[in-house]
Formats: structure tokens, C-alpha cells, sequence
């Protein structure tokens, strides 16, 4: 099957017991033990749910994992994952990765004697050099938040694999439709389902697929240890998404080239940032990793009252934080996802008061460039 049919005929066609297509969505805490000296599939659902389960072999099937995870949002996944390792190990972190990320790494693990070292992940002598005898994974995301940078992904596979590192990608951005990491030598898989897998902007959600059998059951244990699983209606919300993750990625992308081209040529933008656009650094990279830009782009404007009166003035873009839903999403990097980083700092990361990062929704691009070219005015 291709991507899109598999999408669609994901494992799950119709209910065995009724032959409804839609999963139905088992609204229970528990089940009845039916034969007590007998092992039974269900018992608890914070163990295990039929809901659940539709929609972890799904995303499994989709990444090419072995095993998939739900959660209750993004951050429980990534801090699921975590939840792997041990007080004294060491993770190797690209320094561009999620805010909520970061502050996991940065904050909470660090409590516990988690401890890692952020890098600049596309020098992979920096990747390289950050080893200590007690590195134990790799922690990317490509592309990154909010300027797009690209992580060549292969190599640093390839690092892990010879010292026994476990690698792990967010894969938020480009979604198992342009970008499978797992099949290029990943071993863990993480989604913020929030966004465009869910798709709606109506749920908080997070998954996590694993490579192999045995790092499934270290994240399963770890999921039914933390508990932060997604309750049934939500993942109602995140299947129903899921079926038409293609033709809202392939409609999105469109306009995110469009737009990138635009604004590219715009007198009062003065640099743009989109993963497939000519001229990107690592445009190669990504293009031989993903099979698309996706939906995301980035731009600065000449000056940041410019900035400022772009998110004031645009009418068809939410000003708002989040990516990844069926409505343009504008976001103003230094007073949202990145407002908690030392000013010096994200001038360091090129994150300047005049930068906006665009999630591209669904409607009619050319809407979209006659507002931006008003609100830019
Ligand atoms: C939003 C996001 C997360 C966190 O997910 P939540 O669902 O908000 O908890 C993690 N990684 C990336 C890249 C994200 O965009």
C-alpha cells in the first residue's frame, strides 16, 4: 500500500463484532475479567484500551515501527521517552529543539540527574565531540523550530549506531507522510499529535513509535508506570485526523511554497526560512531525508514594528502559538515559544524581535498572499 491507502485502510478496516468502519470508542476504566485464571488482552485501561490500541498500530505501521505509544499530549511523550534512561546517563540534544523539550531536559531531568548536552546538530563534529562515557542517546529534530534548520539525519544514525546510542527524532514537523526517520536508522519516533496529525487545533496529543520490539516494551512500561495516556475521545479526534493527514499536508505545502516564494520577493521581508525553497541551508540534506518542505515557514521583516503590525493587521492568520491545523497559524517566536531564552541567546540562534513563523492551513493561498502583502504594507 502507499502512504495515502495506508492512511485510510491503516490495519483497521471495520469492527469484527458490528462491522462499523469507525473505531468505536470504548468510553471504560475497566473490564470485566472474565475468566480469572486466564490472561486476558484488556484489564485496566490505563494498561491498555481498544481505542488505544487502533491508534498506536497505526502510527507504527505509518513510521515503519514495531511498536507505537499514545499519550496524553507531545511533552508527556518526549517525557515518556526520557523515562527510559537512568540518574547518571548522558543524552546528546540538538540546542534548537521544542521549548517544552528543552525545559524537560534543561529542568525537571535534570533534577533527576538526567543530564545532556545541547549541540548545534547540523555540525556533526559537534554531534561527535559531545560523546562522554556515559552517553546513551541522541535527542533531534529536523526541521527545527522557528528557523527550519536541517539536521542530516543518516550520519548521526549512523554515529549512534556505532556507539550504541539509542537515536530518537521529534518528528512533529514533517509527520511519517514526508519524513520517516526509522527507516534511515532511527530507533524512537515522537509526534506532538496536536499538530498536524490530529490536524484541527482541537486536541492536545502526543505518540511515540519505536523501532523494535524490546525499546517498545521499555516505552510501554514507562507509559503504564507515568500514565499520562490520551483518554478515548481524543483519540477518536487524532484516527479521524489521521485519514486525511495527505491532502491536508499536499494542500498546505502548496501554499507554504507559494507564500515562501512571495514573501521571498517582498520588499519588506528581508530573509525567508522554508525547508525546500532554493537557497535554504540544508535544502540537500533535507531533500534527500523528507519528501517535502511541509507547512512550516519563517520570515523577518526589515524592521520589528513591521513585525508587530504584520500580527496586528493580518486577518486570515491566527495570532496564535501551535502549527499544524486546517487554520494559518502567524507566531512571534520572541514573545511565545521563545520568550524564556535570554535575549543574548537567541540572538546567538538568529531568533530576532523581527522574525514570524507561519503554519500554512487550508485556505485559498491567494487569500493568503493579498493579506499578507496588506498586512506587510
Ligand atoms: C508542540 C510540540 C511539542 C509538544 O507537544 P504538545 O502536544 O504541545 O505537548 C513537541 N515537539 C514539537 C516539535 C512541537 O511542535
Amino acid at each position: 500500500m502507499r502512504f495515502g491507502t495506508s492512511l485510510v485502510h491503516n490495519g483497521y478496516d471495520f469492527d469484527k463484532a458490528t462491522g462499523a468502519l469507525g473505531v468505536p470508542v470504548y468510553q471504560t476504566s475497566t473490564f470485566h475479567q472474565i475468566d480469572l485464571d486466564a490472561a486476558q488482552e484488556y484489564d485496566y485501561s490505563r494498561s491498555g484500551n481498544p481505542t488505544r490500541k487502533a491508534l498506536e498500530e497505526a502510527i507504527a505501521l505509518l513510521e515503519g515501527g514495531a511498536r507505537g505509544y499514545a499519550f496524553a499530549s507531545g511533552i508527556a511523550a518526549v517525557a515518556s521517552v526520557l523515562g527510559i534512561f537512568s540518574a547518571g546517563d548522558h543524552i546528546i540534544t540538538a540546542e534548537d529543539i521544542y521549548g517544552g523539550s528543552y525545559r524537560l531536559f534543561n529542568d525537571f531531568f535534570k533534577r533527576w540527574r538526567l543530564e545532556h548536552t545541547a549541540v548545534d546538530a547540523s555540525n556533526l563534529d559537534a554531534v561527535k565531540a559531545a560523546l562522554k562515557p556515559n552517553t546513551k542517546a541522541l535527542f533531534l529534530e529536523t526541521p527545527s523550530n522557528p528557523l527550519l534548520k536541517i539536521t542530516d539525519l543518516k550520519p548521526c544514525f549512523d554515529f549512534a549506531h556505532e556507539r550504541g546510542l539509542i537515536s530518537i527524532v521529534d518528528n512533529t514537523f514533517m509527520t511519517p507522510y514526508l519524513q520517516r526517520p526509522l527507516e534511515l536508522g532511527c530507533d524512537i519516533v515522537i509526534h506532538s499529535a496536536t499538530k498536524f496529525l490530529g490536524g484541527h487545533s482541537d486536541v492536545i496529543f502526543g505518540l511515540a513509535v519505536t523501532k523494535t520490539e524490546e525499546l517498545g516494551r521499555r516505552v510501554y512500561r514507562v507509559q503504564n508506570s507515568f500514565g499520562a495516556v490520551p483518554g478515548p475521545w481524543d483519540i477518536f479526534l487524532v484516527l479521524r485526523g489521521l485519514k486525511t493527514l495527505k491532502v491536508r499536508m499536499d494542500e498546505s505545502e502548496k501554499t507554504a511554497r507559494k507564500l515562501a516564494l512571495f514573501l521571498r520577493e517582498h520588499k519588506n521581508v528581508s530573509a525567508v526560512y522554508y525547508p525546500a525553497l532554493e537557497g535554504h541551508e540544508g535544502r540537500e540534506a533535507h531533500a534527500r531525508q523528507a519528501s517535502g518542505g511541509g507547512a512550516v515557514l519563517s520570515f523577518k521583516t526589515d524592521t520589528t514594528e513591521r513585525a508587530r503590525h504584520f500580527l496586528k493587521t493580518v486577518r486570515l492568520a491566527a495570532c496564535a502559538v501551535s502549527l499544524g491545523g486546517v487554520e494559518t497559524i502567524a507566531s512571534y517566536p520572541v514573545r511565545m515559544s521563545h520568550a524564556a531564552i535570554p535575549p543574548a541567546e537567541r540572538a546567538r540562534l538568529g531568533i530576532t524581535d523581527t522574525l514570524i513563523r507561519i503554519s500554512c492551513g487550508l485556505e485559498d493561498a491567494d487569500d493568503l498572499i493579498e493579506d499578507f502583502d496588506n498586512a506587510l504594507a
